[in-house]
C-alpha cells in the first residue's frame, strides 16, 4: 500500500458540528458516487482522479505528528473528528482500521474524546482500544436499500453490517450517532423515513442533511426536506435522541 507524508494533521474545522479533525489517510476505497465532496476537492486541487482516490494511502507519519500536535490541544478541544475527508474504518481494509485504533488510543491518552464516522464497520478491536467516556461512534446511513448502497456507495459496508456493528458499540456502552446525509429525494429513491428512523432508534445523536452535490431535479425539494426534517425532529423528541438539522435543510424551504 502506497503511503504519503504530511507536515501537519490536526486542523480546526469550519464544519457546522465540527471542532478539530484529522485525515490520516489520503483517498477512500468506498468511492461514493453522490459524489464525494472530499474527492471533488482533491480532484480540483491535487488533480487526483477517481481510480487514484479509491486506492487509500495512509499518512506514514501519523503517530509522530499527533505526538507533537496533541499536547498543544490538551484541555482546549471538545472533540477530534475522524474524519471529514476519508473514512477511518474503510470496509475490508484492516490496516486502516488498525491505524485508526492507534490514533484513537493516542488521542484518548491526552484526555480528548473522538467522534468517528464511517461507512465501514466497527470491529471488536475498536471497542478494546477506546478509552474516553465521551467517545462517540457513528455511521453514515441514508437508505436501507442495498441497491442504493451498491449504486452510490459501491465499496462501503452493506447496510446491515454497518447497522449491526454500530448496535454492537451501543451494547458495549459507547455513545453512538448516525449522519443521515446526503438524504436522497424520492426521484433518486422512494423510501419510508419512519421505517428508516426506527432502524436507528438506539443511537444518542442524529445529524440530518440534504442531498448536496450533483444533479437534483426534484421539483418540491424545499417542502420535501422540511417534511423529512420535521419527522426527524419528532422522532428525536419521542426517543430522547439529540437531533442536529444541517443549516441548508432549513434554508432550502
Ligand atoms: S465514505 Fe466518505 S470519504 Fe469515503 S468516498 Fe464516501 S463520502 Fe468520500
Amino acid at each position: 500500500m502506497e503511503r504519503v507524508i504530511r507536515k501537519q494533521l490536526l486542523y480546526r474545522t469550519g464544519v457546522e458540528y465540527g471542532d478539530y479533525a484529522l485525515n490520516h489517510v489520503l483517498g477512500c476505497a468506498h468511492g461514493c458516487k453522490y459524489p464525494c465532496y472530499a474527492f471533488l476537492m482533491n480532484k480540483r486541487f491535487r488533480s487526483i482522479n477517481y481510480d487514484d482516490w479509491v486506492k487509500p494511502k495512509p499518512v506514514d507519519n501519523t503517530i509522530e505528528l499527533l505526538e507533537k500536535e496533541l499536547p498543544k490541544l490538551k484541555g482546549k478541544v471538545g472533540y477530534i473528528n475522524m474524519c471529514f475527508a476519508t473514512d477511518p474504518f474503510m470496509y475490508n481494509h484492516p490496516e486502516i482500521t488498525k491505524l485508526s485504533c492507534n490514533v484513537i488510543a493516542l488521542i484518548n491518552s491526552f484526555g480528548i474524546p473522538v467522534r468517528t464516522l464511517t461507512k465501514g464497520v466497527y470491529t471488536p478491536d475498536v471497542a478494546k482500544v477506546t478509552n474516553h467516556p465521551e467517545n462517540c461512534f457513528g455511521i453514515t446511513l441514508v437508505s436501507l436499500s442495498e441497491d442504493f448502497r451498491r449504486k452510490y456507495e459501491p465499496n462501503a459496508a452493506p447496510v446491515n453490517e454497518r447497522l449491526r456493528s454500530l448496535f454492537a458499540m451501543h451494547k458495549c456502552g459507547f455513545k453512538t450517532w448516525v449522519s443521515i446525509e446526503p438524504y436522497p429525494t424520492p426521484d433518486i429513491i422512494e423510501q419510508d423515513i419512519d421505517e428508516f428512523l426506527e432502524s436507528i432508534g438506539f443511537v444518542d445523536r442524529i445529524v440530518f442533511g440534504r442531498w448536496n452535490y450533483g444533479r437534483l431535479n426534484y421539483p418540491e425539494q424545499g417542502k420535501f426536506y422540511h417534511e423529512m426534517a420535521s419527522k426527524v425532529i419528532e422522532f428525536g423528541k419521542k426517543k430522547g435522541i439529540e437531533i442536529v438539522i444541517k443549516k441548508e435543510v432549513v434554508i432550502s424551504g
